[in-house]
């Protein structure tokens, strides 16, 4: 089995205490592979590297700087077979969706390769006729990524792109599940011809690397795509030495069918945004609210689509429903079903899981349908992150509204209606960062994605996404 290296300086290297971490198939339980387990010695050379890169990459020019990343974008198309395999085997999604993530995570390379060529500044009239007021936006500097499992290429991408494309340089740690996907997209860029110390990526223990990243003056931000728990622990950690942050944490999304709905679209809707990646998705869809009147409908509509899914190995050809990453989420799903069913909800479909099966290595989890669902459920209330479908009815629009916006969490929020008026107004009411009206699929690389309340701080994607990379600067002349 491959031991694979981490990438500082321009360099492939292995870690000085040679420690691994070992990387293994969520579908099988075989190694995939080991990566460097590091910590703070090697985080400090990947700094050392990225700031000494910063000088003459920042001030490269932006069209310089989207050639590269067009470089990389015509990669990433050519060996998206290979990267996709790979985020299967070690990440555990259906092959065929790997490969969409592959093309989702390329548009953002494609995306702003395009906006580098358009940060703009500004000359502001000045009230003295003496003055002229120039403002200039300018790379924020030295720049760390910590990313999740549940996106091993896209999650580095949407980051990645949007930094290098404003100037600045990278230190990027990936999720330990998955930092295969994340060393196959280094080799990348190593091949797309950035300069040395431009990108460096790190792979170990998440602790002393944050700790290192976070206290280190010379790292002016943090993008972070994770959990809400480890983010409110970096944002604490931020304040040491006053680094921006953008934060993409955990959401609680409400999913509203009306009954003026077009239900076999809302149906179609409410699998998107659940099955996706087996519902390990921060914007996946976690509390169903159908309106009293099509509830029983909704619920005999999904059950009978439910049935055409097939749980298994996503590299084995009709499978598109794959494992869950691992046993700690495994088991909080099932705890979530398992609460809800002794509070009294009833599994319309579904609900087992492979442990209860007989012991396979992988953890694998049928899409589940729970009716009779209540608020004080746990799963009305945590991030779920597994293929399960609590259904609630509800009377009226202002009550599904309250009942929705009641929660700390604020990503993403859907709901399906085929009235103008009340796409408008509800749109409007719901205090998320992203609403799906008639759309169960909303992320793409040209549109602003992000969190209210605790589902984070700033956006990515769309030319939003650059603007946290990019401080701004005033320019007063007097002549
Ligand atoms: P998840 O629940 O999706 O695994 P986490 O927030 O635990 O989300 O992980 C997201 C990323 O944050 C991963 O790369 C993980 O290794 C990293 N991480 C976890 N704990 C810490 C920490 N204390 N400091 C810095 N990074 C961390």
């Amino acid at each position: 089995m491959k031991s694979y290296k981490i990438y500082i300086d321009g360099q492939w290297i292995e870690s000085m205490n040679k420690e691994q971490i070992t990387v293994t198939n969520p579908a099988t339980g075989e190694v995939v592979g080991y990566v460097p387990k590091v910590g703070e010695t090697e985080t400090k050379k990947a700094i050392d590297a990225a700031n000494n890169a910063f000088k003459s990459w920042s001030t490269t020019t932006a069209s310089e700087r989207a050639n590269y990343l067009w470089k990389l974008y015509h990669l990433l198309l050519e060996n998206k077979e290979d990267i996709a395999r790979t985020m299967t085997m070690e990440q555990g999604k259906p092959l065929q969706e790997a490969i969409g993530e592959v093309m989702y995570a390329a548009g953002f390379v494609q995306w702003y390769a395009e906006e580098a060529r358009r940060v703009y500044g500004e000359t502001i009239p000045a009230s003295k006729e003496n003055k002229r007021i120039r403002v200039l936006k300018q790379a924020v500097g030295v720049v760390a990524a910590i990313t999740p499992w549940n996106f091993p290429a896209a999650m580095i991408t949407r980051k990645l792109a949007p930094a290098l494309a404003a100037g600045c340089t990278m230190v990027i740690k990936p999720a330990s599940q998955t930092p295969i996907t994340a060393i196959k997209i280094m080799d990348l860029c190593e091949k797309a011809g950035f300069p040395k110390g431009v990108v460096n990526l790190v792979t170990g223990n998440a602790n002393e690397i944050g700790k290192t990243i976070m206290s280190d003056f010379r790292v002016r931000k943090l993008t972070f795509t994770g959990s809400t728990e480890v983010g409110k622990i970096l944002m604490g950690q931020a304040g040491e030495t006053v680094k921006r942050i953008s934060l993409e944490l955990g959401g609680h999304a409400p999913f509203i069918a009306f009954e003026d709905a077009d239900l076999d679209k809302a149906v179609t809707g409410a699998l998107a945004s659940k099955l996706r990646n087996c519902g390990q998705v921060c914007v996946a869809s976690n509390r169903f609210y159908i309106q009293e009147s099509i509830v029983d409908k909704f619920i005999e509509k999904i059950k009978s689509k439910l049935a055409d899914y097939r749980v298994g190995n996503g590299l084995e050809e009709g499978v598109n429903l794959g494992p869950l990453i691992d046993e700690s989420v495994y088991n909080k799903v099932e705890k979530h079903i398992e609460d809800a069913v002794n509070k009294g909800a009833k599994i319309e479909f579904g609900g087992k899981g492979s442990k209860a099966e007989g012991n396979t290595p992988g953890h694998f989890l049928q899409p589940t349908l729970l009716s009779n669902v209540t608020e004080d459920m746990l799963i009305m209330k945590e991030e779920t992150f597994g293929p399960v479908i609590p259904v609630l009815s509800f009377k009226s629009e202002e009550e599904v509204i309250e009942r929705a916006n009641n929660t700390n969490y604020g990503l993403a929020a859907y709901f399906y209606t085929e009235s103008l008026a009340r796409s408008i107004r509800v749109s409007e009411a719901l205090d998320y960062g992203i609403v799906g009206v008639n759309d169960g699929s909303p992320s793409t690389p040209e549109a602003p994605f992000g969190g209210f309340k605790e589902s984070g701080l700033g956006r990515e994607g769309g030319h939003h996404g650059i603007e946290g990379f990019l401080e701004t600067k005033y320019v007063s002349v007097q002549i």
